[in-house]
């Protein structure tokens, strides 16, 4: 045997550590046995391999980083610097104040969620929601499920398995993290027939491609590209005075789920939703936590003699959504209803934030800095697979730090040092020379943490320099 084996200590031996003995007061001794079983396991096999023994005190320090590690949830808030509104990997929207203290009530105790107060009986979910969307979009019917994905692959199961559905070959396409619609329409049992090229498409192309067989026509807007230069597609009303004349549904997903004009704020125009109802489409999908501005969920809205197919679908039930996020939905659609979106929902509120309130607070950013800083003109982006090349005007803070050290990048290790920020990491844009913040897509509130480390920053310059 190899004598390194001998150095192990017992289990027991481990226990009665002091630093251990501490822990045991708030963890119980259960898990601490386990954490140091698994340690001394960990030891063996680097020892098989061929490594030294650790210290007893190496032991101790490994297990209670584990401990600490189990007290840190893993996921936390961050502060979005990086300019994208619609930020899909930090969680994209963040929500108004009211639909927070929604989503809190909704889950302190027990709710009306499927209970009707006047009767007494079973109720459905869906009524805490369908009224507001059908007024705020003007369609018949409504329905709330998990996410645009599931709404997408619930509307094509409940309406085209086994059947086709005829779709721009320039619309065939991947969104976002991973949403690919071929691979939605397989999954569905719909066949996908693709029509015209990927840079054109006519309304004589689909309407050839109409067989027995078809069961829609469908929309997908291509939310993350732009194919520019010679190209041609087909408009929604084109789309519908078709499916009108061969009795065939059109659905639409519109990805963003927009009700207010983006062209007012200089951004290129959006589809809105109670566009494509008035149109007249059998179906409309969007997503409650794009441009939205609520929580993640997949809302359809149209006719009513669609949507009753897809509520009565086994899919549905395996797509629903939470209580939670219901809760917040409804009231951030209320807040289009009243008129109050832009200034209550904060996704809206970066949009139409004026430039010159940007700039000062860029500015104040950039005095906490010093030297280390200066303002420049930016843009800022939209993201979350909304309004592909539409940008808007902004004011950055460029952090430089001086620039290169001995022909080294210094601009990596600020970018790190801010996302390591011990109140809440600050995560920025990073160009070649320079780390980039930009105010328009960090909450006011969230500016006297960004200060602070910001002005610690400029304390430490000198071990950047
Ligand atoms: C984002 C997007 C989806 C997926 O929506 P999720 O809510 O993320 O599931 C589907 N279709 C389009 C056009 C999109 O832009």
């Amino acid at each position: 045997m190899n004598s390194e084996f001998r150095c192990l200590p017992s289990v027991d031996r481990l226990i009665s550590e002091e630093r251990i003995r501490e822990l045991a007061r708030n963890y119980p001794h259960e898990l601490l046995v386990k954490l140091v079983r698994q340690q001394l396991e960990r030891e063996r096999l680097a020892i098989a391999a061929g490594n030294r023994c650790s210290s007893i005190d190496e032991m101790v320090e490994s297990i209670t980083a584990q401990l600490r590690w189990l007290e840190s949830p893993s996921l936390r808030p961050v502060i979005n610097a990086t300019g994208v509104i619609l930020h899909t990997n930090l969680g994209r929207a963040p929500l108004s104040r009211e639909a927070i203290a929604a989503m809190d009530a909704a889950v302190r105790g027990y709710s009306n969620l499927e209970f009707d107060l006047d009767s007494g009986s079973r109720g459905s979910r869906q009524v805490h929601i369908e009224p507001i969307l059908c007024q705020l979009s003007g369609a018949e019917a409504a329905l709330v499920v998990n996410n645009n994905a599931s709404a997408v692959l619930l509307g094509l199961t409940a309406l085209a398995r086994r059947k086709e559905v005829i779709v721009s070959r320039g619309q065939a396409v991947e969104i976002g993290d991973s949403f690919r619609i071929p691979d939605v329409m397989r999954q569905s049992g719909a066949k996908l027939v693709e029509v015209g090229t990927t840079n054109r498409t006519y309304i004589s192309d689909y309407e050839q491609a109409i067989t027995p067989r078809t069961a829609a026509l469908m929309r997908v807007h291509s939310s993350n590209f732009q194919v520019v230069g010679f190209t041609h597609s087909v408009s929604i009303e084109e789309l519908v005075a078709l499916g009108q004349r061969y009795s065939l549904p059109v659905l639409d997903d519109l990805g963003s789920g927009c009700f207010l004009d983006t062209t007012s704020f200089g951004l290129a125009p959006e589809p809105m939703v109670q566009h494509s109802v008035a149109i007249g489409v059998g179906l409309a999908f969007f997503s409650g936590d794009k441009l939205l501005g609520g929580p993640q969920a997949g809302i359809i809205v149209g006719k009513k003699q669609l949507i009753d197919r897809l509520r009565k679908h086994p899919l549905a039930r395996a797509v629903r959504i939470d209580k939670v996020r219901l809760a917040g939905l409804a009231v951030t659609l209320l807040h289009y209803l009243k008129g109050e979106a832009l200034r209550k929902i904060p996704v809206w509120r970066m949009i139409s934030a004026p430039l010159e309130e940007i700039e000062g607070r860029a500015r104040t950013w950039a005095e906490a800095l010093g030297d280390l800083a200066q303002v420049t003109e930016g843009e800022s982006m939209i993201g979350g697979g909304s309004l592909p090349g539409s940008t808007l005007p902004t004011r950055l803070v460029a952090i430089s730090g001086g620039g290169r050290r001995k022909g080294h990048n210094i601009v990596p290790a600020l970018a790190r040092r801010l996302r390591r920020n011990e109140k809440c990491p600050i995560i920025g844009r990073i160009s070649d020379d320079a780390l980039l913040l930009d105010p328009r897509s960090v909450l006011p509130e969230e500016d006297p943490i960004v200060l602070e480390a910001l002005r610690d920053l400029s304390v430490d310059r000198d071990s950047y320099r």
